[in-house]
């Protein structure tokens, strides 16, 4: 119960207890990585969904707060256990979105960031999850920048690179199903703008309803 349910209708109440996931999908180089950082640091309210992956894990990484870096063999059992709530193979690893990161999380209120490829937000939408899902695609300024990008992340191969740009192409023509579109141009504004969604979707008058 909140003082504020008085204004409502009946039955209706301001669902504190009610997490939002946002999710924020893109092609590799959206710099997407870089702004939930950014985000988190800045709303200390916020939590992250750490993936399960078998990529190795790079130098600035974390195990355990990037991803969690796992073998084959145990990414195999977590699907076979069904602990991942979706997963996709992406430029040769596999990544997943662990259930014991995101439900009980949502169901005690915690408002959530997730980072996903395009096709992973989807699934998430199409999910069991019982909380609506804010998908929010993050891109570039322009293509040239998007090569620029993926280039200088230099991380991996030149076909671990012309495979990410194929890939990125293919998620563009996603974007009708997406909720919100951000540009990411300067860090700043970009961190500036997911800040806003949130906070709007924070006050939708659907989040009060029964
Ligand atoms: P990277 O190797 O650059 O960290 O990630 C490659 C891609 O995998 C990125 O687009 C990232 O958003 C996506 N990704 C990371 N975790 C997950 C996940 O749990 N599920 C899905 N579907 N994609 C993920």
């Amino acid at each position: 119960m909140s003082p504020v349910d008085e204004f409502l209708p009946p039955g209706w109440t301001v669902q504190e207890g009610r997490g939002i996931a946002l999710v924020i999908a893109g092609p590799s180089g959206a710099g997407k990585s870089s702004v939930i950082a950014e985000v988190l640091r800045r709303d200390p309210n916020l939590a992250f969904s750490v993936s399960a992956t078998t990529r190795p894990r790079r130098p600035e990484e974390v195990d355990g707060r990037d991803y969690s870096f796992v073998s084959e063999e145990a990414f195999d059992r977590m699907i076979e256990e069904g602990a991942l709530i979706e997963w996709t193979t992406y430029g040769g690893y596999r990544y997943g979105t662990p259930w014991a990161e995101v439900a009980g999380r949502l169901a005690a209120g915690q408002d959530l960031l997730i980072n996903v490829e395009v096709q992973g937000a989807l699934a998430l939408r199409r999910s069991a999850l019982p909380h609506p899902m804010v998908l929010v695609f993050m891109i570039p300024p322009s293509r040239d920048e998007l090569r620029r990008r993926i280039r200088a992340r230099g991380t991996e191969s030149d076909e671990a690179l012309a495979r990410r740009l194929a890939i990125a192409e293919e998620e563009i023509r996603a974007i009708p199903e997406f909720d919100y579109l951000v540009v990411n141009d300067a860090l700043e504004e970009a961190v500036a703008r997911v800040e806003a969604i949130l906070a709007a979707e924070r006050a939708r008058i659907m989040r009060c309803s029964p």
